[in-house]
């Protein structure tokens, strides 16, 4: 970064400090992963130049023969790790997705059914601060006292206020989606199933999940979680229909298929120039998920964060519905003598990062809250294996233990600093 580091010592700092951060703390935010380096000089390109609106061989502009290499190997690979019809890879985020699929789907006013957000749900999915809940009717299902989704309450649910649109997906669920029941009720009640696999999408790829395309009508995703791309977003479909509002294309009248009403949400709908340099790091990431080596990866993922419950369980700690099957934990300290806020903060300052997270039937707002949420998908990258796993939990513990003991916060600092040396992550720090 010599270029950046002389012309601009005050960014360059700021990446240094960060490069550093993420050397040698604990990240354990169960959205965020470490990319390789091939994803990072992709996104660093001078891709980032093009204006390139449109899609591949359909472009606004001229200029875009590289362009279409870019994103129609991203497409095609895309395509062949989620064994599907259709993607559009231009969502900036996956925020940007879910909007794509409200805006082909529904009118304002229309009602949808979603996951709680009290519940593991997310913001996109029907919060009153989100456009998902001011310009639309959302309804929710939720988890049972067991922490998991009863799908006769969903289906009792879907009976009873008739939803458009039914979405799974969520933020802070630890067990795997039943999509082909999701499938069912949609069907009896005339709604479309979408599946948000924002979190699980590189374990749906790696096929150690159950995989949601051929059940739901649509899926969105991010890229840049348990996928390990760049921040970004996607949309697809695993077997291409005609849309069911009858929407037909301006000249031939010929009824269009919901790929194309999602094409045209994304652009012109929802966004104006697609990022390309991201649109190629999304390339590299998605040949990476097709190695076998990715599939070691997933299943390393799922081990460490099963053993990590189990740690936590064998500690007296609560973990919500009695383990994981994902890479993600949710850890009720209702029994413990801490909410979730300064569980977070006290945590932080040994250099474990974690999220506060409202727990199912929470007694505290989302600024305090009662749990915290763990993920193991940036751990794994770096090589953490279970024992690592468990050292850590021990660490966690000694710190959730004596929340307000300055000296064992340092020491396990300390040992946080050992373990993360263990596991080299990034090389090109120069200071
Ligand atoms: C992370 C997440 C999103 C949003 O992704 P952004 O890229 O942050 O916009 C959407 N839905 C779910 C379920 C998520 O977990």
């Amino acid at each position: 970064m010599n270029h950046l580091s002389s012309q601009d010592p005050e960014i360059y700092a700021a990446v240094e400090q960060e490069v550093h951060r993420q050397n040698y703390g604990l990240e354990l935010i169960a959205s965020e992963n470490f990319v390789s380096r091939s994803v990072m000089q992709a996104q660093g390109s001078v891709f980032t130049n093009k204006y390139a609106e449109g899609l591949p061989g359909r472009r606004y502009y001229g200029g875009c023969e590289f362009t279409d290499v870019a994103e129609d190997l991203a497409r095609s690979r895309a395509k062949q790790l989620f064994q599907c019809d259709w993607v559009n890879v231009q969502p900036h985020s996956g925020a940007s997705a879910n909007a794509a699929v409200y805006l082909s789907c529904l009118k304002p006013g229309d009602t949808f059914l979603g996951l709680d957000l009290a519940h593991g749900g997310h913001l996109t999915h029907g919060s009153p601060v989100n456009f998902s809940g001011i310009w639309f009717q959302p309804t929710y299902y939720g988890v049972e006292n067991d922490g998991r989704i009863d799908m006769d309450r969903v289906r009792d649910k879907a009976k009873s206020v008739h939803p458009r649109l039914i979405s799974i997906g969520a933020s802070a669920y630890s067990r795997d989606f039943d999509y082909e029941a999701f499938r069912t009720i949609a069907d009896e009640v005339n709604a479309l199933l979408w599946m948000d696999m924002a979190h699980p999408a590189g374990l749906i790829a790696a096929g150690v999940l159950n995989d949601p395309l051929p059940h739901a009508h649509i899926v969105t995703t991010t890229t840049h979680k348990t996928l390990r791309g760049p921040r970004g977003g996607m949309l697809l479909i695993g077997r291409d229909f005609e849309n069911p509002f009858g929407k037909v294309a301006p000249k031939s009248g010929r009824i269009r298929k919901m790929s194309e009403l999602l094409d045209s949400a994304v652009f012109p709908g929802m966004q104006g120039g697609p990022l390309v340099h991201v649109i190629a790091a999304k390339a590299v990431a998605f040949r990476e998920a097709l190695q076998p080596e990715f599939i070691s990866y997933a299943r390393q993922v799922q081990k460490n964060a099963a053993v990590m419950a189990a740690s936590f369980l064998s500690r007296g700690y609560e973990v919500v519905s009695g383990g994981t099957d994902n890479h993600l934990i949710l850890v009720d300290l209702r029994s413990r003598n801490i909410n979730g806020r300064d569980a977070e903060h006290a945590l932080q300052s040994a250099h474990i990062t974690v999220n506060k997270n409202m727990v199912p039937f929470d007694d505290k707002s989302p600024f305090v809250t009662s749990g915290i949420r763990l993920g193991t998908a940036a751990v794994t990258t770096r090589g953490f294996q279970e024992t690592d796993i468990e050292s850590v939990v021990t660490l966690i513990d000694r710190v959730l233990s004596a929340p307000t003991d300055a000296s064992v916060r340092h020491k396990v600092q300390t040992e946080i600093h050992a373990l993360c040396e263990a596991h080299p992550l990034y090389d090109f720090v120069t200071a």
